[in-house]
């Protein structure tokens, strides 16, 4: 693995991304960023950072955001724990570090949602720790390197790669060789489809490519197919305002608001039965179609109705809430696998 240290921060040098949160070594900035994104596109988070450092420039402001406003400001990122670890940790660091950012890995560790590779990445970018920052990206560029095929699922092959990737990271500019890691892997080895091996600093160092075997790796066992959920979703508009409910605590989407749903897909002449139970009496309804969300071991597969509600009875008022769409809009975390509805009653 040292033959390509140089070959990487030569090339670093010269093509490194520009991206916000690589303006400065702030940990802060680093962190945030980071967490962001864990299972994001980076020109998805673009935009989500800016705003939240906006609203929350500091470690402080973050500590103390109440938890509504910090899930707004994540809504449409998905995995919401990330916000409320964000959220834990800022609080950590406040009260028992005096608000300065821990440079030790380990300490690092200790934060809540914080792994090792967001532990490497903080330690080696913001305070030039030689430390590796090992994520999917370095396991596929490393087996390809070696044309290694064990199992990178396997805690021991993980454990393997980390120490020889740690042993690999310089004494000077650890930083700059992570993230020589993280961008050759995110534009030149990629993960879909046929590297760019014609452009990549360490093809001549490259087993796989040598081979012509790119494709071969990295191993993995096939994954579990995903559980389908049929649901049906309840727009219920009475006077304007729409009938949101919140997530329990745990679980998927936990903590979120929603639209009021069932299991199954019901036919139109099954809603009034549901209705009668939320103490609704059913209105004009309009049939909004299907929609389809994936999670990462569960998919949605809905079909929606928009209910105009024409009176009101029991205490359906008391299990949810009523919100006109301004409110919707900037005052509840509604989650993205909703959006589809949420912008049929916005166009309304
Ligand atoms: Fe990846 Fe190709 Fe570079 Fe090997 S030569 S590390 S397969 S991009």
């Amino acid at each position: 693995m040292k033959e390509v240290v140089d070959l990487l921060l030569d090339w670093y040098a010269k093509n490194k991304r520009d991206l916000p949160w690589r303006r400065d070594q702030n940990p802060y900035h680093v962190w945030v960023s980071e967490i962001m994104l864990q299972q994001t596109r980076v020109e998805a988070v673009k935009d989500y950072y800016a705003r939240f450092l906006k609203r929350l420039p500091s470690v402080g402001d973050l500590a103390e955001v109440s938890e509504g406003e910090l899930l707004k400001l994540w809504q449409g990122l998905g995995y919401y724990n990330r916000a409320r670890n964000l959220k834990k940790a800022a609080q950590m660091v406040m009260q028992e570090c005096g608000g300065n950012f821990p440079e030790d890995y380990e300490l690092l560790l200790k934060l809540p949602g914080v792994g090792e590779y967001t532990a490497g990445a903080i330690a080696s970018i913001a305070f030039q720790k030689r430390v590796p920052a090992v994520d999917g990206n370095v396991y596929r560029i490393y087996t390809r390197l070696f044309a290694d095929g064990s199992d990178i699922t396997a805690g021991k092959v993980k454990k393997r790669i980390r120490d020889a990737v740690g042993e690999a990271v310089p004494q000077e500019h650890p930083g700059e060789f992570n993230q020589a890691l993280m961008d050759l892997g995110a534009s030149v080895c990629l993960p879909n489809g046929m590297p760019l091996c014609d452009r990549c600093p360490v093809a001549e160092c490259c087993h796989a490519r040598r081979d012509g075997t790119m494709l071969s790796f990295p191993v993995k066992p096939a994954k579990k197919a995903r559980k389908i959920e049929d649901r049906t979703v309840f727009l219920l508009e009475y006077q304007g305002k729409y009938l949101i409910r919140q997530r329990p605590e745990k679980g998927l989407l936990a903590g979120l608001w929603e639209f009021p749903s069932r299991e199954g897909k019901l036919p139109l002449e099954n809603v009034k039965p549901v209705l009668r139970e939320w103490g609704a009496d059913l209105g004009q309804v309009e049939l909004l179609g299907s929609g389809k969300h994936i999670f990462s071991h569960v998919e949605w597969h809905m079909l929606g109705y928009l209910v105009h509600l024409q009176e009101l009875k029991g205490d359906i008022s008391q299990k949810f809430v009523w919100a006109d769409v301004e409110e919707i809009q900037n005052k509840y975390s509604i989650p993205s696998a909703f959006s589809m509805y949420l912008e049929q009653i916005m166009r309304e």
